[in-house]
């Protein structure tokens, strides 16, 4: 079995302890991790304090050579990586191969050429000049959740090494072999040592040390119960947080909507990924006058999405990461149908090998605000405009909104009204490197991606340059 170390101030090391990282798809052994010891991560952390001390140093045009280093990297090894990537969580190769992967490449691409047009900002009077810069915060630890590791090393760490910061990432138990296969690659490309560190093993021990340890900025991407122990641990030593969560996203399909769109658009956002992805529709709104047709035609194509193996090119839905999440989903399902919702079609995990869920939908008399992430949404009936808003800002969480409606007018009204990180108007997934992500309320706070992104990994410095008296000499008169 190909063994994976990790990956601690350029070198590649093993602990005792091994950790089999399964295909969720074949319940088969992908690759041998390991828990990374405590020793090794406070090298991590040392050895970063002083690489980003130097790399801070670094221009931004020198900066943006190394992210052009790391775009390319990912982009010749993209078939590697991708396949790597569906093998060890269980989602269609296709996924991996023509939008995961190539988005992370994509991001550290746009920040290179960011850094290349940022300039530093010159105030100048008679008494001096003013200069606004950008400094890093030092060390940042970056948080990795299981579905898109390396998409979200791409969202995360371009903008934090832009910045001029050292990574330490810490990876998902689940899904740590493409970020490992990554740092070998990278290592040969020349990264400087201890600038980019990749550790590996079990949220509540490495995870838990990395928290609380002395970083100056932590960039979580995972789960809301998660995200509470990280805070917690984090307390030990204060440190600035950037936090991407999820949430029960809403999709609105209103009477007057392109409907063959929405639901291709439904289909897409409920159950690509298995619904692994924190944009990720779980309540879809229909309003009353084309319900019944509506829902019987969506359920009638939903029944069709095919889950099988990642690896043929025809499936749909590959497998969910785990036979404990499986149990889990399927739990939660069972729990909104005790509390009245009624399956419309799916909700029993597949019988065989692997770990699949077919695609699933709920009918409920109210909304549930509920993040199975997994592929299951709940379909409610909506009378109007006021009452979608009202469903809209109940939600407790605020990542993304989709509304399906000819009435641009209406949806720009609703969209400008909706508190939510992003809307999406008669579209799904419109993003890209340039674009700010990332929720409002429960959903997270923080932006990643875009100019927005940038800033939150650097802070503004301000050197003041006195050309004459300064404001305070002869302040006393003495
Ligand atoms: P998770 O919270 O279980 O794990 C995320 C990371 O935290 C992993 O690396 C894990 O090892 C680590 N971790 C776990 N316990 C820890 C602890 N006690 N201390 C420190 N670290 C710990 O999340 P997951 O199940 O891997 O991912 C699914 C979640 O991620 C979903 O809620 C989804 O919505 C969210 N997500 C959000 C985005 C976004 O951009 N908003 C993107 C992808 C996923």
């Amino acid at each position: 079995m190909q063994e994976y170390p990790y990956y601690v101030s350029g070198e590649f090391r093993k602990s005792g302890r091994e950790i089999t990282s399964l295909n969720p798809a074949t319940e088969e052994p992908a690759g041998i991790i390991y828990e990374a010891s405590v020793e090794d991560v406070n090298l991590a952390i040392a050895s970063a304090k002083s690489a980003y001390k130097e790399w801070a140093k670094k221009n931004f045009k020198e900066r943006a050579e190394l992210l052009r280093t790391i775009r390319q990297a990912i982009l010749d090894n993209l078939q590697e990586l991708a396949e790597l990537e569906s093998k060890d969580i269980g989602k269609p190769l296709k996924e991996s191969l023509f939008v995961d992967v190539p988005l992370s490449a994509e991001v550290f691409g746009y920040y290179a050429s960011f850094l290349e047009s940022l300039e530093e900002r010159v105030q100048r009077s008679p008494a001096g000049e003013d200069i606004m810069t950008y400094i890093p915060y030092g060390v940042c630890g970056v948080f990795l959740p299981y579905n898109v590791p390396l998409m979200i090393f791409g969202f995360s760490a371009a903008a934090a090494l832009a910045a001029g910061n050292a990574v330490i990432v810490k990876p998902s138990e689940h899904s740590s072999l493409s970020m490992l296969r990554l740092a070998r690659i990278l290592h040969t490309e020349g990264v400087p040592l201890g600038l980019i560190s990749i550790i590996t093993g079990r949220g509540d021990t490495v995870g838990r040390k990395l928290a609380e340890s002395e970083i100056n900025l932590l960039s979580f991407t995972g789960s809301r119960q998660t995200l509470k122990k990280i805070i917690e641990a984090s307390s030990r030593s204060p440190k600035k947080i950037i936090c991407e969560l999820g949430g029960a996203n809403i999709l609105a399909v209103f009477q007057d909507a392109d409907l063959e769109e929405a639901k291709q658009n439904i289909l897409g956002s409920v159950f690509m990924k298995q619904g692994q992805i924190c944009i990720g529709t779980s309540l879809v709104l229909v309003e009353e006058g084309i319900y019944d047709k509506f829902v019987a035609s969506l359920v009638e194509s939903t029944k069709k999405i095919k889950t099988g193996d990642p690896f043929n090119p025809l499936t749909g839905m590959g497998a969910v990461i785990s036979k404990e999440r499986l149990l889990a989903l399927d739990e939660e399902i069972k729990d909104v149908v005790r509390q009245g919702g009624k399956i419309l079609c799916g909700g029993e995990p597949l019988k065989g090998k692997g770990y699949f869920y077919p695609a699933t939908l709920i009918e409920s008399d109210r909304p549930i605000y509920e993040e199975f992430f997994g592929p299951v949404a709940i379909v409610v009936k909506f009378k109007d405009r006021q009452e979608l808003e009202k469903v809209i800002d109940t939600n407790p969480t605020g990542l993304v909104l989709q509304v399906w409606t000819k009435d641009i007018t209406k949806a720009r009204n609703l969209a400008f009204s909706a508190y939510a990180g992003t809307v999406w108007i008669n579209t799904f997934a419109q993003m890209s490197a340039s674009t700010p992500f990332g929720g409002v309320k429960q959903s997270g706070f923080g932006r990643n991606l875009g100019r927005e992104g940038f800033f939150e990994y650097c802070q503004a410095k301000h050197i003041g340059i006195g050309l004459g008296k300064s404001p305070v000499s002869g302040w006393f008169g003495v």
